[in-house]
């Protein structure tokens, strides 16, 4: 298999798709990005890296940062957070506040923004400071110091953050947050807001398709919580439309509304893909026929 000519290739293929869809606004520095923009990367389990189009251009990873918050939640705390999230998909968007009423502030799973709350809220009281604590696990997988926080766009969502705000207080009063809204607010923000390449993110979620396996060789995750999470990623990672995700890619996935993808190929390779225009559910129009072309192309799927 030549990835590289694959990937060259899948830059072609999609050009029709990039652009198409919408640039998420309602966090309004997000809004500002150039749409016509696509990257892809992969990164094996051996450690080689592939990359094509715009894959080194940093972007904003939003809800990619899930995925890292829990796998460091699992991987300090063991399966006690399944006692404050379940493990379902919602059928419902990301920032939907509908299921959390009638299933007692328990929100569906950790990838909606409820979900994702308490998580991030857990991380806090294990670290004391879970947005450094995301970005130290993208550091060490990339070997990258310089990943960090874009403070202006954590700022743009603070100050726009009205539909998160109301989840926290609400799970607040369901008393599933140890830890004062404020604060939680203030770093869910700022774990969404690091800046990554497409390159960056294939390899800090080279873990998940190495059971876990770290870049220096020591187990983040049990290969069993391993599993776990990219079962998650499978189920809930794309929302709304994780049916379709599944249907098209059949991969693990767990999109951003900044238009970046990540999947997993379980013992072979993670994949990362990045275009700014979102579909109805909130993820990367041309990210998903990346995707879709390269599952379709190569065989390499779950199913
Ligand atoms: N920070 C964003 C929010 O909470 C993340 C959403 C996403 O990427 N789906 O709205």
């Amino acid at each position: 298999m030549d990835i590289q000519n694959l990937l060259d290739d899948i830059v072609g293929a999609v050009q029709p798709h990039v652009g198409q869809g919408n640039v998420a606004d309602y966090i309004p520095q997000l809004g500002a990005v150039d749409a016509q923009q696509f990257g892809i990367s992969v990164a094996t389990r051996e450690g080689e890296v592939y990359s094509a189009g715009d894959a080194h251009v940093d972007f904003s990873i939003q809800s990619i940062s899930k995925v890292f918050a829990l796998a460091l939640v699992l991987a300090f705390d063991g399966d006690s957070i399944w006692k404050r999230v379940f493990r379902e998909p919602s059928g419902n968007p990301f920032n939907s506040l509908v299921q959390l009423e009638s299933e007692d502030g328990i929100p569906r799973n950790p990838f909606i923004n409820a979900g994702a709350i308490v998580v991030t809220d857990r991380l806090l009281s294990l670290t004391g400071n879970a947005a450094h604590a995301v970005r130290d696990l993208m550091r060490q997988e990339t070997t990258k110091d310089s990943i960090d926080t874009d403070h202006h766009v954590a700022g743009s969502e603070l100050a726009n953050s009205h539909r998160n705000a109301s989840l926290a207080h609400f799970l607040a009063s369901c008393g599933n947050l140890e830890n004062p809204v404020d604060d939680v607010l203030d770093s869910y923000a700022k774990q969404c807001a690091l800046a990554m390449t497409c390159e960056d993110l294939a390899l800090a979620t080279r873990f998940l398709a190495s059971n876990g396996l770290g870049a220096d060789g020591t187990l983040l995750l049990s290969p069993a919580q391993t599993k776990r999470i990219n079962a998650v990623m499978l189920t809930c990672g794309t929302y709304d439309a994780a049916g379709e995700f599944a249907y098209r890619v059949g991969l693990p996935g767990k999109s951003g509304v900044g238009g970046g993808i990540v999947a997993v190929v379980p013992n072979k390779c993670s994949i990362s893909v990045w275009s700014p225009g979102l579909g109805r559910s909130g993820n990367s129009v041309a990210g998903v026929a990346a995707l879709d072309e390269f599952t379709t192309r190569t065989g390499w799927s779950v199913f």
